[in-house]
């Protein structure tokens, strides 16, 4: 688990082609001066086609979002061999927006299966909504990697990488995103879950990203702090120079 991994989550944005590939561009850049740290940008699938074409290397690209089927009549839907047919590496799955618009652990499950099967990498993303004291949001972890891994080997569970992606820290100031602190306590409870289900090795050889409104400010002492292999960035992610200072920060780490 010697990559650090830095992710850019675009969502539903920029709102031009012109404008992404104006972004990307300036994300090249960065990339190509911190190479120790692997980094993937997962634009709308209507921006992914032309920015894989064009390169910019050593960019990957990612999806964010796949169909669970392989194949048929599904109106409005992407299948998996469209994406790898872009030249996409690295595929979103169970993002805490999708699973608010009614994406089930089951679909997560099978979204899985097959990303899987056809050599790519998923990446899983797990988040409590909120935190209470009775420490139920532990629950919430468990239960969210046995659901999603269900059908996944011990050989297949080391090409997943976990985004853990608290709900009540995404979208926020940079103030508001977990502390490493608290990060810390979380990484190991999710490598404990890994390590019950599998064991201890296997847990230690899936990287664990972090994501939640890191910015360029608070991305060193969550990263020295949080124990993960890198970061899943929304908003930042938008901003070439911001996002660059993340990429630095992890390189450097
Ligand atoms: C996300 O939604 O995946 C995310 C990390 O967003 P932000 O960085 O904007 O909180």
């Amino acid at each position: 688990m010697n990559t650090k991994l830095v992710i850019a989550n675009w969502k539903m944005n920029p709102q031009t082609l012109r404008e992404a590939k104006r972004i990307a561009g300036g994300i090249k850049t960065v990339a190509s001066k911190n190479r120790k740290t692997q980094v993937i940008v997962c634009p709308s699938f209507l921006h992914l086609i032309t920015l894989s074409s064009v390169g910019h290397k050593p960019i990957s690209y990612g999806a964010q979002n796949v169909f669970c089927e392989k194949d048929g009549s599904h109106t409005g839907e992407t299948s998996l061999s469209m994406l790898k047919d872009a030249g996409v590496s690295h595929i979103i799955l169970g993002h805490s927006e999708r699973r608010a618009k009614g994406e089930t652990s089951e679909d997560v499950q099978k979204k899985i299966s097959l990303v899987l099967k056809e050599k790519l990498i998923p990446i899983l993303c797990i988040g409590e909504a909120e935190r209470d004291m009775e420490g139920e949001y532990l629950s919430v972890i468990k239960n969210e990697i046995k659901d999603a891994l269900k059908d996944v080997s011990q050989a297949n569970v080391k090409k997943i990488v976990i985004a853990y992606e608290p709900v009540w820290a995404i979208g926020k100031t940079g103030e508001e995103a977990i502390t490493g602190r608290d990060l810390h306590e979380m990484t190991l409870y999710i490598r404990k879950v890994l390590s019950d289900l599998y064991n201890q090795r296997t847990a230690f050889s899936v990287p664990v990203l972090y994501g939640g409104s890191v910015t360029g400010n608070n991305a060193k002492d969550i990263f020295s702090e949080g124990e993960v292999q890198g970061f899943l960035v929304g908003r930042a992610s938008l901003d070439a120079k911001e996002f660059g200072k993340i990429i630095s920060i992890v390189n450097k780490a």
